[in-house]
């Protein structure tokens, strides 16, 4: 049975390939169908983009699809950046200045208030007759906080300022199999794995 992941990011996809390895289902990633229009994130919730992303997804291939949303929440900043984590500093995808910037509002938050989660929400959806047959939303988180200096160089976004709970060092210098095995990404994918090993 073929899957597709709507992703173009190919780290996500080796990372459910990897997990759902031995469960009788192909991978495939946005790269290997027909292009189609993808909408953009405007959910107000990562359930919503994740949902919407698949939706789409299912609908034009035909495939059963999954979709991830993830973000940063910090407890100071009431949960935000949020489904506003690529662009909070106004330009999409710009890592180093979403970073610097949150870093600047967070100048003043003493230590002990400086927890935050990584947070991911994973949707499959299963295309059936001319519709949706079926969709299923599961949800990972992965608490830390918010240092005051960027340390490492593995991962992409927030990973530099993030230590993750039971840790020292930032999630930026954990190895990539060390942050699969905790991350919110990696728990959600999990928790999807019995329900697209029901579509085997
Ligand atoms: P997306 O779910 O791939 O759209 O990611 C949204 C944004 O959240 C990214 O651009 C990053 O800023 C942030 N983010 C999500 N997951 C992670 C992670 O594992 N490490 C660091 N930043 C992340």
């Amino acid at each position: 049975m073929k899957v597709l992941l709507a992703t173009r990011n190919a780290g996500k996809l080796v990372e459910l390939r990897r997990l759902s390895s031995g469960a009788g289902i192909e991978v495939l990633g946005l790269a290997d169908v027909p292009e189609f229009p993808e909408a953009p994130e405007t959910g107000a919730t990562f359930a919503e983009n994740a949902l919407a992303k698949a939706r789409d997804a299912a609908l034009a291939t035909g495939l059963p699809s999954v979709a991830d949303d993830s973000g940063l929440a910090v407890d100071a900043l009431n949960g935000m950046p949020g489904v506003l984590s690529a662009r909070w500093s106004g330009k999409h995808g710009d890592d180093l200045a979403n970073l610097q910037l949150l870093l600047g509002q967070l100048g003043d938050v003493p230590d002990e208030r400086r927890g935050g989660a990584f947070v991911c929400a994973a949707a499959l959806v299963v295309p059936g007759g001319s519709g949706v047959d079926g969709e299923t939303v599961v949800h990972g988180e992965w608490r830390g906080t918010i240092v005051r200096e960027p340390r490492g160089s593995n991962g992409f976004g927030y990973d530099p300022i993030f230590v993750p709970e039971g840790e020292k060092r930032t999630s930026a210098e954990l190895s990539p199999e060390e942050k699969d095995a905790a991350s919110h990404r990696g728990l959600a994918f999990r928790a999807l794995l019995p329900y697209l090993a029901e579509l085997a």
